[in-house]
C-alpha cells in the first residue's frame, strides 16, 4: 500500500525546500518575528498563507473549531488558544491579531443543532460562540452568515479581556482584525467598526479594525490598518 503522506514529505524536502532554504536558514539564525497572530477556524478550506500571501515566518497561527477565543480568566483547564495569545503578544510582540471565521462554518451551524453525545469537549467549546446565535430553530443561509460574523466580533471583544491585549490596543501598539472569509467567492469581508459591519476587501479602506482598535484621538493608519504613529 502506498504511503501518500510519506511521499509528500520526501517531495517537500527534495523539491520544495530548496527554494526556501536560505529563508529558513535566516529564520533559524535570527529567530521568528511574525507581525500577525492569526486565529482561524480549523476548517480545511481556510488556507491562511494563500489568503494573505504570507510566507514562512510571517504568521503565528492558532487554529481551532470556530476560530474561538476562550476567556482570559480560567480557574482550571488547559487552553492552547489562550496560551498562544499570551505568547504572541508578550514574547513575539505581534502588531495585529486577526480572527478569521468563514462561510459554511460547521462550528456555527452546530450552534443550531446537536453535537455527537460523546463529544463533551466540543459541546463545551461551542459555548464560546453561543452568544452569537440568533433566535432561529432552522437557520437559513442568511442567519448562518450573520451568526458567523457576529461570532467573529464576539471573539474580538473577548480578546480585549486579555490584559496584555487591551493594554497594547489602547496604546496603539496592536490592532484587532475581524475577518469573514467567503470560501466560494475567495473574498474576505473585514469588520469595520466605523462602518458598522463587514465590508468586502475589494471595497474596504483597510484590513479591518475591530472594536476598541482606535484610541479617541485620530491616528494615521497604513494600508494594513496598523497605526503609523507609535508603532
Ligand atoms: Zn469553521
Amino acid at each position: 500500500m502506498s504511503d501518500e503522506l510519506l511521499e509528500r514529505l520526501r517531495h517537500f524536502q527534495s523539491d520544495a525546500f530548496p527554494h526556501y532554504r536560505s529563508q529558513f536558514r535566516s529564520l533559524v539564525d535570527d529567530g521568528q518575528r511574525p507581525l500577525t497572530l492569526f486565529i482561524g477556524c480549523s476548517d480545511s478550506r481556510i488556507v491562511p498563507y494563500l489568503l494573505t500571501g504570507a510566507g514562512p515566518g510571517e504568521l503565528f497561527l492558532v487554529r481551532n473549531v470556530g476560530a474561538f477565543v476562550p476567556p482570559y480568566d480560567q480557574s482550571h483547564g488547559f487552553h492552547g488558544t489562550a496560551a498562544a495569545i499570551e505568547f504572541a503578544v508578550l514574547n513575539l510582540e505581534v502588531k495585529r491579531i486577526v480572527v478569521c471565521g468563514h462561510s459554511h462554518c460547521g462550528a456555527i451551524r452546530a450552534l443550531y443543532g446537536q453535537v455527537h453525545p460523546a463529544a463533551q469537549n466540543l459541546a463545551r467549546w461551542l459555548e464560546l460562540g453561543r452568544a452569537a446565535a440568533l433566535p432561529a430553530a432552522e437557520p437559513d443561509p442568511d442567519v448562518l452568515k450573520r451568526t458567523e460574523q457576529r461570532a467573529v466580533v464576539l471573539q474580538l471583544e473577548r480578546l480585549m479581556d486579555y490584559p496584555m491585549v487591551r493594554e497594547r490596543v489602547v496604546a496603539g501598539m496592536l490592532t484587532l482584525h475581524g475577518w469573514h472569509y467567503v470560501i466560494e467567492d475567495g473574498e474576505v469581508h473585514v469588520f469595520d467598526v466605523h462602518r458598522g459591519g463587514f465590508v468586502p476587501a475589494s471595497l474596504a479602506e483597510n484590513a479591518g479594525t475591530g472594536p476598541y482598535a482606535l484610541p479617541a484621538r485620530d491616528i494615521a493608519l497604513d494600508a494594513s490598518g496598523i497605526p503609523t504613529t507609535g508603532a
